[in-house]
């Protein structure tokens, strides 16, 4: 199919990026498992493909379809998530200084801290809901912006065209972590940023079957991708033909699903705003939420993640998530089941409140999944 982006965002999600074709034509495509492509007699790779570290048919039809969803130029496609960072991060050189958001995933500050510091990176930590701490936050050196809105587990919210403007006046690269949103819900880079950011483990894949992860550019040839691209080939933390397909599949079903965990969501989120057991809700779908009005400004719907703090501290907590039935209790999100976490146990040293429970939300039934949490919390 033609892609060009005047074709709707669902549309979109189930044609773009060329399928990987074979002699019979199918209408899904196969899995092209092959490590190496046969050179014809002149010595050429008609098709472009050599060995399957530099590239595979699967890859590029799932890096094809995710940079036409973000608007990008370009999408280069990693084994995790945190493969991505990490790639974004080694793309910079040592000295280099990361103004980073306070309100980022704990693995991404994990990674960060733990290993890119030990090359030299400098990385400091700002609140980026705060203009004024931005501005003041920049080095001579600093090169990256860093954030990620929605963000985990607190569900702030980043106003991402100003934080843009600042990152142009300072020549410095504004890359968004956009997981919680995806490309359905938020497109970062036409509101500015240059680098866009996904774990395709979570919504983007959307089964719990594929740990994935992806930077799609603003620009192929300009800014960080070039180095980014060498990362991924040369460095090879690629993703598997397979899990290429699983992900690329999943992707064709992403605004159905989306629109099911949405809807599923914001019922849930009113719910527990409703309840006396319950003190903070954190969903920016809520009028009353501190970050509603960036929430409507920038995205079209808050999505299906939301946290929430109960009175009775940890032990209330962990009872709740000890007693639902339709929510699984386990890590990660995104998946077509609804999950329920205790974060504060799962991130070691954490300011992530104790009482405060995550929850993705599934495309189950709205009805069963209200009944399973008011049976959790009698
Ligand atoms: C899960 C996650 C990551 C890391 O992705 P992995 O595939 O687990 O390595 C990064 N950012 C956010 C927001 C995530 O939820």
């Amino acid at each position: 199919m033609n892609t060009e982006p005047e074709y709707q965002p669902e549309t979109l999600a189930v044609h773009a990026g060329h399928l990987a074709t074979d002699s019979v034509n199918p209408v899904a495509g196969p899995i092209v498992l092959s490590s190496t492509y046969v050179r014809d007699a002149s010595g050429q790779l008609p098709e472009g493909y050599m060995y399957s570290r530099l590239g595979n048919p699967n890859r590029t039809a799932l890096e094809e379809c995710l940079a036409v969803l973000e608007r990008g130029e370009a999408c280069a496609a990693f084994a995790s998530g945190s493969a991505a960072t990490m790639a974004i991060f080694q793309s910079l050189a040592p000295g280099d200084h990361v103004l980073q958001a306070r309100q980022t995933y704990y693995g991404t500050l994990k990674v960060a801290r733990e290993i890119m510091e030990r090359w030299n990176l400098e990385v400091s930590l700002v609140d980026m809901t705060d203009i004024a701490a931005v501005r003041a936050g920049f080095r001579e050196n600093t090169k990256l912006m860093w954030i990620e809105t929605p963000s985990n587990p607190l569900i702030t919210l980043t106003d991402i065209a100003p934080v843009a403007a600042v990152a142009r006046e300072h020549q410095a690269t504004l890359v968004v972590d956009n997981t919680f949103a995806t490309p359905l819900l938020q497109q970062p880079i036409l509101l500015g940023a240059d680098l866009v950011m996904h774990a395709t483990s979570k919504y983007i894949a959307g089964h719990s079957d594929v740990v994935g992860g992806a930077v799609i550019a603003r620009s192929a040839t300009a800014g960080l991708f070039p180095a980014i691209r060498k990362i991924q080939t040369a460095g090879g933390a690629v993703p598997s033909p397979f899990d290429c397909w699983l992900t690329l599949r999943g992707i064709r079903t992403l605004p159905v699903r989306l629109r099911a965990q949405c809807e599923n969501a914001a019922r849930i989120a009113q719910w527990l705003a409703g309840n006396s057991k319950v003190h903070t809700v954190h969903y920016p779908g809520l009028s009353s939420h501190p970050w509603h009005d960036i929430a409507v400004r920038q995205m079209k719907h808050a999505g299906a993640m939301l946290s929430f703090q109960v009175t009775g501290g940890a032990e209330a907590a962990l009872r709740i998530a000890a007693n639902t039935r339709v929510f699984t209790r386990a890590t990660s999100l995104g998946g077509v089941e609804s999950l329920i976490e205790h974060r504060a146990s799962v991130e070691q040293g954490t300011n992530t409140p104790d009482d405060l429970l995550r929850l993705s939300v599934g495309i189950e039934h709205g009805d069963d999944l209200v009944a399973d949490l008011e049976q959790a919390m009698p």
